[in-house]
């Protein structure tokens, strides 16, 4: 996503882009893996304003742009348990601070809203109405045609195996053949450390984290379409409606290395044990299930900027849990920052700056 959305808009800027992806079609890694949720307040300030700064176009549906609409209404429900009181307060205090449309429910409205969480397992939530389901795969599509219809070029089978610089320009040796350009963008996802150390380059910090999600049917006779996405407030899991199936992950946040990811036995029996622990739901089939990663750096802000130490070669990495959703706004940013200027506008008008934002400030 991180790389097909930079390419659209430098395309855009009239930048001549090519787009390496290692394996055979793009999204296969994280993009193709991840929940689909779009929440204006999860996340640190600077993800927030980046998600923010992402709403208007998935909502406009730019015209030639997405042929779907991009984010169709959701909501989050976030519920409190017995003895978690004070956790529920805090949580209520952060989001309605976040969000004015934000609102507290007590235990009978969260259950009239997700009817199948135990009575004794529910003491009240804060329901974020403004969160949204996101159509990732036609957002992924959008800027791959887009990125085309700009002259823009998507190479797939064509891993970068070596990076070198010479005289100002970037010569990419890749399975597909060799690439050169002025600029390089990093935008390997979980990979984005290994890439750099091609350019011998060091490393940003970069720690990917495996999230686990599984699919159930909905329970015959039960109508889930309109059921929040539903999350504890210590978010020791959650679930959500999706095509038709419930959506069910254990939020778990596995350090490891880049790789396939596939998931663990283990926390697919967690998710299942606290899904079964806090609602009247029953699993006896999963339908699918998989892992992707999560990659975040120590401040778990995305890193968007030139390399302090290599003239050209410029930071699309670390997106973590929210790569999806600041897409746009981080792409905007991106292209702005290659194009020599400073961050968009309506980006820095909310406080954030580039400093923020480039790898720089990991290197300190
Ligand atoms: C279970 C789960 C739930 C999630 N839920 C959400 C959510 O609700 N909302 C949200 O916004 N985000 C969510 N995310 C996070 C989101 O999926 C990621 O932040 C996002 O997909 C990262 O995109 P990316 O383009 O950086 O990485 P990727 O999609 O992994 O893309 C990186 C690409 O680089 C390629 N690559 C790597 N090395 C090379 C090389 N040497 N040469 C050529 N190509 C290379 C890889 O093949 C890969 O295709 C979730 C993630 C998971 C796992």
């Amino acid at each position: 996503m991180a790389g097909a959305a930079a390419a659209a808009h430098l395309a855009e800027n009239g930048r001549r882009v090519v787009l390496l992806e290692r394996e055979s079609q793009p999204g296969y890694h994280s993009t193709g893996r991840s929940a689909a949720l779009f929440t204006e307040t999860y996340g640190n300030r600077a993800i927030r304003v980046l998600t923010g700064a992402s709403r208007a176009c998935y909502e406009a549906r730019l015209d030639g742009f997405a042929e779907h609409p991009i984010l169709t209404p959701r909501g989050a429900l976030m519920f409190g348990m017995p003895g978690q009181q004070a956790k529920l307060d805090a949580a209520w205090a952060d989001l309605s601070a976040l969000d004015p449309r934000v609102r507290r429910l007590d235990a009978a409205a969260a259950r009239a809203m997700v009817p199948v969480l135990r009575p004794d397992c529910v003491i009240g939530a804060v329901y974020e109405p403004d969160a949204m389901d996101i159509d990732v795969h036609e957002l992924h599509q959008a800027y791959l045609r887009r990125l085309r219809r700009r002259g823009g070029r998507v190479v797939t089978d064509a891993e970068v195996q070596a990076l070198a610089v010479a005289d100002g320009c970037w010569t990419a040796a890749a399975a597909a053949g060799e690439f050169a350009a002025p600029v390089i963008v990093n935008a390997a996802g979980a990979w984005a450390d290994d890439l750099a150390a091609k350019a011998g380059l060091p490393p940003v910090g970069l720690v990917p984290k495996r999230r686990t999600a599984l699919t159930i049917p909905v329970p015959a006779g039960v109508d889930a379409a309109r059921w929040p996405m539903t999350l504890d407030v210590t978010e020791s899991f959650y679930f959500k409606p999706e095509s038709g199936r419930l959506l069910v992950s254990p939020a778990d946040e596995t350090p490891m290395p880049p790789c396939d990811v596939q998931p663990d036995e283990l926390d697919i029996a967690i998710a299942i044990d606290r899904l079964t622990g806090a609602t009247s739901l029953t699993v006896g089939r999963i339908e699918r299930k998989w892992a992707g990663l999560r990659s975040f750096v120590a401040d778990k802000t995305t890193v968007c900027g030139f390399d302090p130490l290599a003239r050209g070669f410029f930071w699309l990495a670390g997106q973590g849990g929210y790569g999806i959703q600041t897409a746009e706004g981080m792409a905007r940013c991106a292209a702005a920052l290659i194009d020599g200027g400073g961050l968009p506008a309506d980006i820095a008008a909310k406080g954030l700056d580039a400093e923020t934002l480039s790898p720089a400030r990991l290197r300190a």
